[in-house]
Formats: structure tokens, sequence, C-alpha cells
């Protein structure tokens, strides 16, 4: 028999989501484990905490779908449960013609999937941000803003457990083994304790960079997962000028990343970040100066009145990647049941990086989908 019906491996947004979601549901008994002794400090502490509007991705990507839907939810549960946030908006700027192409594509997709984009005349652009340079196009995306994601977390951790949620710290999952024959999953975990094990029906995988590690305790050799690790370095601006209303963000080049772009914080600092630096380890973490000289560069684009000596090493995040630095095409979320395997009621969830943070009440929705629908 199980100790509980679900286990959820890892206390980042998305394990929260998907817990506290799991809870609320009549007839399951959830476990949620958190290797570290709080939840939330792997990457959903280290991001740019930006509400994405849904503009980067293909239109029939998981990334697209989760994004939009997840945005929804995520105002609408920062309104009802008072969690900080603001609909600040932000300008993509280009600054050639190639870059105007990719904003109007962009502008026809969003048009396309609803999301609310549209041009402001380079004339305007002066007058509404008198700091931003931008030689050819700007795109304003509306519905684009910024969150306090530990609020967040916060709240979906109090929503789990006021749903009868359990959840364990300093709890790592070291080993997995399934009894077909009973359904049966048994875990082991590493506590402050020693090693004890539990059963369970189902499991989630939600552990961040620790997914590919732990999907690899269920799944034949030839179908492992490789981690890699993209960090992405932020840096603090400390003077008073110049200063911006709007996200300001350049025109992404690659698939990496969105580009060093500027946001900022609810208290309206500005912050510059992240860049894009291939590490070997999901805990270098940090912030490096080795691009710096291109960081500067980067940010003068857009923002020539910036004083580089402002410019202060702040904190950096690690995109848990799936693809190295060698692929060069889309890599969308993985989120899958493992049913096809044989490996009824597993839920594996790889590569969740940005826009994860958005995405994350939509993923619990469609995990719970996975798990439940027949
Ligand atoms: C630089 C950067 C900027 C980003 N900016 C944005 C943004 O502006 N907007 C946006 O929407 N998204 C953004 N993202 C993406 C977003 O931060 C992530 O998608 C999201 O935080 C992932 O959450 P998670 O819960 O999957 O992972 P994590 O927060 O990493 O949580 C996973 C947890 O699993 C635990 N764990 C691992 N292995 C085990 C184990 N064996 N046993 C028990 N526990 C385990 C870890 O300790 C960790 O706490 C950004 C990401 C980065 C790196």
């Amino acid at each position: 028999m199980a100790d509980f019906s679900h286990l959820v491996i890892g206390a980042g947004v998305i394990g929260l989501s998907i817990a506290s979601r799991l809870a609320a549901r009549l007839g399951t008994s959830v476990l949620l484990v958190e290797r570290h002794n709080a939840f939330g400090t792997e990457t959903s502490a280290r991001n740019s905490e930006v509400i994405h509007a849904g503009l980067y991705y293909p239109v029939d990507s998981l990334k697209t779908k989760l994004c939009l839907r997840g945005k929804q939810l995520l105002y609408d549960v920062c309104d009802k449960a008072g969690i900080d946030h603001r609909k600040c908006g932000k300008w993509i700027v280009a600054q050639n013609e190639s870059q105007h192409e990719y904003l109007e594509n962009m502008h026809s997709k969003s048009k396309l999937l609803g999301i609310p984009t549209e041009f402001i005349s380079l004339a305007q652009a002066k007058a509404i941000e008198p700091a931003v340079h931008a030689r050819s196009a700007v795109l304003l995306s509306s519905s684009t803003g910024i969150i306090s994601s530990h609020e967040l977390m916060t709240y979906l951790a109090g929503q789990f457990d006021s749903h009868g949620g359990d959840l364990a710290l300093n709890t790592a999952v070291s080993n997995i083994e399934y009894d077909r024959a009973r359904r049966l999953y048994t875990a082991t975990f590493d506590t402050q304790d020693g090693e004890m094990q539990l059963k369970f029906e189902n499991i989630v995988n939600s552990a961040g960079h620790g997914a590919p590690n732990v999907a690899n305790m269920i799944l034949p050799a030839d179908q492992a997962v490789t981690g890699y690790f993209a960090k992405g370095s932020y840096f603090s601006y400390n003077a008073s000028q110049p200063k911006t209303r709007h996200l300001i963000y350049p025109c992404p080049a690659g698939n990496a990343g969105l580009g060093t772009h500027l946001t900022l914080d609810l208290g309206g600092r500005i912050r510059f970040g992240p860049n894009v630096e291939w590490v070997s380890s999901p805990n270098d973490l940090q912030p490096s100066i080795t691009q710096f000289a291109e960081i500067v560069a980067a940010v003068q684009e857009y923002l020539p009145g910036i004083d580089p000596t402002a410019l202060a090493p702040d904190y950096a995040g690690i995109r848990p990647k799936i693809n190295g630095p060698d692929w060069s095409d889309f890599t969308d979320f993985v989120i899958r049941s493992e049913s096809c395997l044989g490996f009824d009621g597993f839920i594996n969830l790889l590569g969740i990086e940005s826009p994860g943070l958005t995405s994350s009440l939509a993923i619990a929705e469609m995990v719970e989908d996975l798990l439940h629908t027949k």
C-alpha cells in the first residue's frame, strides 16, 4: 500500500505550483520533498522575475501555450492574493533593418496569438523614454510585468499546507524503484536522520537542475537525459541616471537567452542581465565578470548614457538546459508522462528554463491533466 498517492520532487516554483494544485484535489495525499533547508532557493530565486507575454517561441510550442495561460493565471492570483507585482510593460528595440524585420514578425505572431503588442514611433519613443536609443523600431509589449517570485512561492507553500500537503525539507531523493505488478514506486530519501524509504502511486519529477538525475533513476540507459548549464549573470546599477519606466530588451541573437536586458525590480531599481555563459556545474553561482566588456557594449546599444563604473556584479542564475552549446534549434519544455515506457503515473519535467516562472501555474494544470485525465 502507498504511503502517499503523490510524490512531488523539488520545491521550486514549479514543484510548489504542482503540489498545491494536486493537494487541492479530492482524494490525493501529496508529499513535496526538497533537498535544501528551505523551498525556492535554486533557479526560482535567481531569475529576472519577469511575467513574460509569450512573444518569443514557436506558435505551437508548449512554451507559448503555457506562457500565455500561465500569464493569465499569474495575474489573476496576484490580484486575488495580493502578491507584489506590476504590469509595467516592456520595450523591445531594433537597431537595424534585420532586427526591425524580426520585430515585424514578432508583432504578426502576437496578433495571431492575441498578445497585445504595438509599434511606437521613434519620436514617441524619445518622448516617453528619453534615455533609450532605438535606431530602427520599438515594439511595446503591454502585458509584460514583474513579480516577486518569493511572495508567489510563499503563497503557494501556504496553499499547499492549507490543503493538507506535507513538505519535507532537507530530503533528497536518491533512488526510485518501480513494482509494475503492484503499480507502486518506492523512493529512497537521504534525510538528516539517515536514509528512509516510502511508497507512492504517482511521482512528479520537478527537480530543476536535479531533474535529469532523477529521470535517469527510471529511464533505460539509451534514453538517459543529460543536463547542461547556461549561466546568466546580473549587474546592479548604482547611479540615479539614466532611468526608464519600462523593461528594455534588445532583439535576441540565438536561442540561449533573450539578450542582456534591462529589468526593474519592484522597488524601481535597474539591473542588467542575464548574459549567457556555458558552465560545467549548476553550483557555479558567482556572478561572472569575464564578459563585462561585452555586457557594457550590449547595454550601451540601447542605453548609451549608462555609467559603466556604476555597474556591480549582483547575482547569477543557471538555465537548466537539456541541449548543450552546439545546439542551435529551438528547444521546448519537456513535460511528459513516462507511461509509454511502462512507468504509469510518472511525470518528468525537463529543461524548465524561461518562461518557467510565468508558466508555473499552467504547468501545474498540465501535470494534473496528464496524471488524472484518461
Ligand atoms: C537567468 C534566468 C532568468 C530567468 N528569468 C525568468 C523570467 O524573467 N521569467 C520567467 O518566467 N522565467 C524565468 N526564468 C526561468 C525560471 O526561473 C525557471 O523556469 C523556474 O524557476 C524553474 O523552477 P523549478 O521549480 O523547475 O526549478 P528550481 O527552482 O531549480 O527548483 C527545483 C528544486 O528541486 C530541488 N531538487 C533537485 N534535486 C532534488 C532531489 N534529488 N531531491 C529533492 N529535491 C531536489 C532543488 O533543490 C530545487 O529547489 C529564468 C531562469 C534563469 C536561469
